[in-house]
């Protein structure tokens, strides 16, 4: 038996590309709608960051069903990665 897992993380970011640090979301609300969290990553070290927010919105209806009706997880984290391609040739 294997207990070493790989657990995939669809939300994985890579290291900030300028100092290496670890890349985290930052959530923040809309306060003129309470049902959107607004988001971005950033670097932990060196504090940069996405030059936009992302929305995730959230809804629960009468019934009690819970739904992400906007997740801009996805988009905003192939921008961060993208960020990090070494593509810099000229340094
Ligand atoms: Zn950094």
């Amino acid at each position: 038996m294997n207990d070493n897992r790989v657990i995939e993380n669809p939300f994985e970011l890579r290291p900030c590309p300028f100092c290496g640090g670890k890349a985290k979301f930052k959530s923040t609300y809309n306060s003129n709608d309470p049902t959107t969290i607004l988001f971005d990553i950033g670097c932990s070290g060196c504090g940069i960051r996405l030059p936009h927010f992302g929305e995730l919105k959230v809804k629960l209806w009468d019934s009690g069903i819970f739904e992400i009706t906007k997740d801009e997880r996805s988009k905003l984290i192939k921008e961060w990665n993208g960020v990090n391609v070494k593509d810099e040739k000229d340094l």
